[in-house]
């Protein structure tokens, strides 16, 4: 199994999209150069963002969110339907041949199209049971788990992995006193 297209980039744009909007401090991360380097990393060649342009993909996180949480085909589907791009069959960097999304379009609907259709690869070789929110408390971030066993279940180990197991350790804590009195 080739796992898609993993390998390329472009796996992670929905995420970091839907995720640059941290709800746990209510910080909205995108800027124009923000969506730049987003986009840039992705292949995007075209003029730098706007901030119309970073206004277009605030309004992708909610169906791009749909796609993780409700494990929506259809959200996805939708988004590459309007972006405007089209299939195309490439062979790079050692990949054997796979699709990518191609065309001349404005910033948004590339970001869109790119962001859903490497979601729909995703689903299509690996399953929908990829595509997760964090299990961390109160966090909002989604994630593509590209593991091999489909172990991830937080968006950073370090982080949220993290919290959890403090919150778990202080339970345990506030537990044993009780436990030991009544037993
Ligand atoms: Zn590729
Ligand atoms: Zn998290």
């Amino acid at each position: 199994m080739r796992f898609g297209d993993y390998a390329d980039p472009v796996v992670t744009l929905a995420e970091d999209v839907v995720n640059s909007y941290r709800h746990s401090v209510g910080v909205d991360d995108l800027s124009p150069a923000v969506l730049t380097s987003l986009a840039r990393a992705r292949g995007w060649t075209g003029a730098d963002a706007s901030p119309a342009d970073v206004v277009a993909v605030r309004s992708l996180r909610s169906p791009l969110r749909a796609v993780f949480e409700a494990h929506s085909v259809a959200a996805a589907n939708e988004l590459v339907a309007s972006s405007g791009l089209v299939p195309e069959l490439v062979e790079h960097d050692g990949l054997s041949w796979h699709l990518h999304l191609t065309g001349a379009v404005a910033l948004p609907a590339w970001v869109a199209g790119q962001a859903a259709f490497a979601l729909l690869a995703v689903v299509e070789q690996g399953g929908v049971s990829r595509l997760h929110r964090c299990a961390g408390p109160d966090c909002h971030a989604v994630f593509v788990d590209l593991s091999r066993n489909q172990s991830r279940v937080f968006c950073s180990p370090a982080v949220c992995g993290n919290r959890v197991h403090v919150k778990a350790h202080r339970a345990r804590k506030v537990v044993s006193p009780r436990s030991r009195g009544s037993a």
